[in-house]
């Protein structure tokens, strides 16, 4: 046996492990899997780190989950059955001793919805094995102790539903800044409750909810990421969310947060909205067509292009706006052209000043055809998103250009 640390955490000390690992009713598969993998004695106390077995194969695609304990934790593991979307898939909320965990997979969402047996603290870590399909969730006893049970189930807990089914889960965020972009939009930046994780996956939007003059209004926004950053890994390290927000005067919802000081509370949606970037994989050209705070879904497109696909060779961006001062991140746009081959942009603008030198009007035929270069052998992909009038006219425009449905998504509600 080696031994490939000179200092082991005494959880993974067999001795301690088995000693201090207390076997919740449901969990009462896990001895037997520790056995079948505990070699024979080693001549130290000292062993490389265990993992648990993978569940044994079911024809069954439904996820399911087991739990287990220490003295001092609790742990629920779920088995989606299937591989993980790296781009986050889990939503797990931990509020006054209820667990609500959904993980969406595809058009599905598997849910988990508990009163926990006992008190606990009010952090909660996930951890994500994408490739095995596994999420764990830790979460801490506030008095050591065994546990008889997980707790009581409640609405829902161990369904695998149509996510369009499920009602969307709202929970009240902190304003913690607010910045200012250009004359009318501000980036919100809005931090999860503490027994909250989640991610939104690029391309979703979420939902903020507001009570104003007795009546309650829901608008979608779609989260940026901190900044157009590539190298800053932000989005795993931070976990707040990021949105870019034009204020429209005489809009209902926009004024309201405005008026938003902070430390002020916001109700926020998980996930919703039905691109994946999936059809990504193999592209080598990316267009992306944005009009005004359509601009929202491309940011960490863009990021997720660069970043994380190295097939894709071009993309690039044609941002309209009615005139210079409302293109929002110009300077970061510029400055990420500037620093990489693989990433371009255009402005166009419909009313701009006289000095303007670079493309102005409305998106149309010419135009598209000037900027949409499919080279022979090169695999596109078109991402349009702005008012509806702005979106159904380009996505036509594309397909006329040949661009096969297969090739588009467009960002709608
Ligand atoms: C999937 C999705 C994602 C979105 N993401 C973002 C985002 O990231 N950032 C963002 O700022 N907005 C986004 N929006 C738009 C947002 O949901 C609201 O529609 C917008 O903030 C206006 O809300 P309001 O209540 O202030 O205005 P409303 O009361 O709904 O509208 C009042 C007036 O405001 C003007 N107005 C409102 N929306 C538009 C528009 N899109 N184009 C032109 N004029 C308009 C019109 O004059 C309208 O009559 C998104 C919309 C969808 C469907």
């Amino acid at each position: 046996m080696v031994i490939v640390c000179a200092q082991v955490h005494r959880w993974v000390n067999y001795e301690s492990m088995l000693k201090e690992c207390l076997v919740g009713r449901m969990a009462t598969k896990v001895p037997a899997a520790l056995k079948a993998m505990i070699p024979p004695p080693p001549p130290t106390s000292l062993l490389p780190p265990v993992s648990v077995a993978p569940p044994p194969p079911d024809k069954d695609s439904r996820p399911r989950y087991d739990w287990f304990q220490t003295d001092v934790t609790v742990h629920l593991v779920v088995y989606a059955k299937r591989k993980l979307p790296s781009s986050g898939c889990t939503q797990v909320d931990l509020e006054a001793g209820v667990l609500r965990l959904e993980v969406l997979l595809g058009k599905m969402s598997y849910m988990i919805h508990l009163r926990l047996a006992d008190e606990v603290e009010g952090n909660v870590s996930v951890h994500t094995s994408f490739s095995v399909g596994k999420i764990q969730v830790t979460i801490r006893k506030q008095t050591k102790g065994k546990w008889e049970s997980l707790g009581q189930p409640l609405e829902f807990h161990n369904t695998f539903l149509r996510k369009k089914d499920r009602a969307p889960f709202y929970r009240e965020c902190v304003l913690v800044s607010k910045t200012e972009v250009n004359h009318n939009t501000y980036v919100f930046r809005l931090q999860l409750p503490r027994g909250t994780v989640r991610h939104v996956p690029v391309g979703q939007h979420v939902y903020l909810k507001a009570n104003i003059q007795d009546t309650e209004v829901v608008r979608a926004y779609t989260p940026v990421g901190q900044n157009l950053s590539v190298s800053s890994n932000n989005s795993s390290q931070d976990s707040d969310l990021y949105l870019m927000i034009k204020v429209y005067p005489d809009g209902v919802l926009t004024p309201h947060l405005n008026s938003l000081h902070i430390g002020d509370h916001l109700c926020v949606s998980g996930p919703e909205g039905t691109f994946s970037l999936r059809p990504l994989r193999d592209v080598t050209h990316l267009y992306l067509l944005a009009a005004g705070t359509g601009f929202t879904p491309m940011a960490r497109l863009i990021q997720a292009a660069l970043q994380d696909f190295e097939s894709i060779r071009q993309t690039k961006l044609l941002f309209f706006n009615r005139r210079e001062e409302d293109i929002l991140w110009r300077c970061q746009l510029d400055e990420l052209a500037a620093n990489s081959e693989r990433f371009q942009v255009e402005y166009v603008l419909s009313d701009p000043s006289e000095s303007w030198t670079e493309k102005r009007g409305r998106v149309d035929e010419s135009m598209l055809k000037d900027v949409l270069d499919r080279p022979d052998g090169s695999k596109c992909y078109a991402c349009v998103c702005g008012p509806t009038a702005f979106t159904e006219l380009t996505i036509g425009l594309l397909k006329q250009q040949g661009f096969s449905e297969e090739e588009l998504h467009a960002f709608q509600g």
